[in-house]
């Protein structure tokens, strides 16, 4: 109901990383680009904007990784934690923040958590689960494998990675450790969706936001058959505690799946200094194997919460999921050593060519591949070689040159047809990292074909090149900001690498001389390909 230039406040944040490893490229090319390209993109457009997010630090996968490589979890989180913040740097992540959960925040979620709990929202449930009599513990999530009952993939108790559906620690079929252990009955608290179903019915029916495909089917998929009941609680140590069954009863702990959705409120309310949810709208960016706990879970858990007094807001939310992202052909396997490293990649090619060719190839609606070899020809063919041609052909010719007269028709035209290109893949209700990177390649391509064949007694034609190029200053800003900041200097203009350039202020021409293109900075990598 908003005027569509009113500036919002838009929240973006993206699936805390579980701090078992680094991020790999499957992560970067997924949420984690796709949030940072949304955040700096809705600045772009004018907007007000928070982005943050933190460790998933209670997730049984810390404990699980531990075990394997024979470090306690504390010494792996805080490992994973460092790497993560450094990986996210190096790509040029612009987080407002990015924490580890610490002791307010667990008094937070513990809280919230009572609150709800005290209200009536869970249920009470005998469940089966999978008991180690030598360890004298249940198992659950992630130290329960098996057989998906839906899709037959290798999975764990909890979110099937493969098909994103949810299943019960009892549920899998058995191979692996869910065969070898006996079950035994355990009392936990349980959010039984079934119960909430007119309300979850009646949120998605009053939403306008239109869901990718992958997840519009896990919401159509759930809907047709009887919802599940989630683990609210596990009888663990790990993780969140709480006393809900007094303090005779064995120790539970909250599920560190639905504990992400009230770990967003917490974290962007912190980036923003403001109260809960209090902003226009909320943007999440996951990979499909978090759909069914973002679009059955979050959202009941988010209106429970406004029905029981709990002060949230409940503004506009849109879910932009990702597929998997493959190796050669194969899944990222942390667990198998089978990955590439975000930061040894970043590393390699530099940071705006791998920001490129990721958004480029960025699994955003169905499942996509990165090979080294193909991934290197991109970058050289629609990166490198279209800069090395208009920067020879521009510094040679224009330098000294000045944007002073309006620009040729064919370039006014080109000029509105690439920033129509560029908006489209900016704006929330379109928006797409790949439609933006292939915006930016073809922008560049133009730039460097006729970059070569200016008129320079034609004060248009030059005014022309120079307004294209310096249009990338804030159409590639989201993309490639080292790019951006590069024009940005040829111009001698206001630098961008903290303030994000305003689309609003592209008709205003640069106000000095064009001083030439700086394309090699030895610190993002040069502009050659790698021998
Ligand atoms: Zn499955």
């Amino acid at each position: 109901m908003t005027a569509p230039h009113r500036k919002q406040r838009i929240n973006v944040t993206f699936s805390p990383p579980t701090p078992n490893g680094d991020l790999h490229l499957g992560h970067l090319a997924g949420p984690v680009l796709g949030s940072d390209v949304c955040a700096r993109s809705q600045k772009v457009l004018g907007h007000d904007v928070a982005f943050s997010t933190s460790t998933d630090d209670n997730q049984t996968y810390v404990v699980t990784t531990a075990e394997r490589m024979g470090t306690g979890p504390e010494a792996l989180i805080q490992h994973a934690f460092k790497s993560v913040t450094t990986t996210l740097e190096r790509a040029g992540v612009q987080v407002d923040l990015f924490e580890r959960p610490d002791a307010a925040y667990t008094e937070f979620v513990e809280g919230f958590f009572t609150h709800l709990w005290r209200h009536g929202a869970f249920d009470q449930r005998e469940v089966e689960l999978p008991y180690d009599a030598e360890a004298g513990e249940y198992r659950a999530e992630a130290f329960v494998t098996g057989r998906c009952p839906a899709c037959l993939a290798h999975a764990r108790a909890g979110v099937c990675e493969a098909c994103g559906g949810y299943n019960l620690p009892a549920a899998l079929l058995p191979s692996g450790t869910a065969a070898a252990l006996p079950r035994r009955t355990a009392s936990i608290w349980v959010l039984d969706l079934e119960r909430y179903r007119a309300q979850i019915t009646d949120w998605y029916r009053a939403s306008d936001v239109r869901l990718r495909p992958d997840l519009a089917r896990v919401v159509s998929d759930s809907l047709a058959t009887r919802l599940p009941y989630i683990p609210i609680t596990y009888p663990s140590t790990w993780g969140i505690a709480v006393g809900w069954d007094g303090p005779d009863a064995p120790a539970q702990a909250i599920n560190a799946w639905p504990e992400i959705y009230v770990g967003h409120l917490y974290w962007l309310a912190q980036a923003r200094k403001a109260d809960l949810g209090d902003c226009d709208e909320l943007v999440q960016f996951i990979g499909i194997d978090n759909g069914f706990y973002n679009a059955f879970v979050y959202v009941t858990l988010s209106l429970l919460a406004a029905e029981h007094g709990l002060p949230v807001a409940l503004p506009k939310t849109r879910t932009l999921t990702n597929q998997y992202y493959l190796l050669e052909g194969r899944k990222f396997s942390t667990s198998k050593g089978d990955v590439r490293w975000a930061g040894e990649y970043l590393d390699s090619v530099g940071r705006d060519r791998a920001r490129f060719v990721l958004a480029l190839t960025s699994p955003e609606l169905q499942q996509s591949e990165f090979s080294e070899e193909i991934a290197l020809s991109t970058i050289n063919r629609r990166f490198d070689e279209p800069i090395s041609a208009l920067t020879r052909a521009l510094n040679t010719t224009l330098a000294g040159r000045s944007a002073d007269t309006p620009p040729s028709s064919w370039w006014a035209a080109a000029l509105a047809a690439s920033r129509q290109r560029f908006e489209e893949a900016y704006r929330l209700e379109t928006f797409s990292i790949r439609k933006a990177a292939e915006a930016l390649a073809l922008h560049l391509e133009v730039l460097a074909l006729r970059s070569e064949q200016i008129d320079l007694d034609d004060p248009a034609d030059v005014s022309g090149a120079l307004l294209f190029l310096w249009s990338l200053r804030t159409l590639a800003w989201p993309v490639t900001p080292d790019l951006s900041e590069q024009v940005t200097q040829s111009f001698s203009a206001p630098s961008v690498v903290e303030q994000a350039p305003l689309l609003a202020e592209l008709t205003e021409p640069p106000a000095g001389a064009f001083r030439g293109l700086n394309t090699r900075r030895p610190d993002h990598g040069a502009l050659t390909t790698p021998s």
